[in-house]
């Protein structure tokens, strides 16, 4: 488990779970979720830890509910919005969802990015801030690389229809 400091003086992120409801789109047992000030498309907010946790890299398996919380939370929202905006459901291969890696990291404190549609992204996001990779990991792949780490049984193992799940589209080809 990351640190049981819950909040660290002076972060932005710390003084907005404590102190700006007013910012805070949905309000969750471990996160809330804000709207990203400099936004990339259309929807662009960022999921934001209640705990303060530095990075991703700071991350162990003990972590992944709060991770899988935190993409459901922006899920939701997202969904919301399109709903309300009489928009079809949201399109998976539209959707980014993911985190900055150092040195790429502007704010110290663990922020999930929800952005949709990725046709709105400009070419530097798209061809290099938030593109899968060495700079910005997709939550998915954060989550199993997690468990793998742990050593976590695959629970598809012996499925075959495991195989077909290697035939996945390099992240380049997708940005
Ligand atoms: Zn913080
Ligand atoms: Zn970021």
């Amino acid at each position: 488990m990351t640190s049981m400091l819950t909040s660290v003086n002076g972060c932005k992120f710390c003084d907005i779970v404590k102190n700006k409801k007013e910012l805070q789109l949905k309000d969750k047992n471990t996160c809330v979720v804000i709207n990203d000030i400099k936004p990339k498309a259309k929807h662009h907010f960022l999921v934001v830890s209640k705990q303060h946790i530095s990075k991703p890299t700071d991350l162990t398996v003990a972590d992944v509910p709060l991770l899988e919380e935190m993409e459901r939370t922006g899920r939701e929202l997202l969904r919301e919005q399109l709903k309300r905006e009489g928009e079809a459901d949201t399109v998976e291969d539209m959707l980014r969802i993911g985190f900055h890696l150092p040195p790429l990291l502007s704010v110290h404190h663990l922020h999930m990015h929800i952005i949709y549609p990725i046709s709105d992204m400009g070419l530097i996001s798209r061809k290099l801030t938030f593109r899968p990779g060495k700079v910005f990991k997709p939550a998915r792949e954060l989550i199993d690389q997690l468990k793998e780490d742990a050593g976590v049984p695959d629970p598809l193992e012996g499925n075959p229809a495991k195989d077909d799940l290697h035939d996945k589209i390099p992240a380049q080809a997708i940005s």
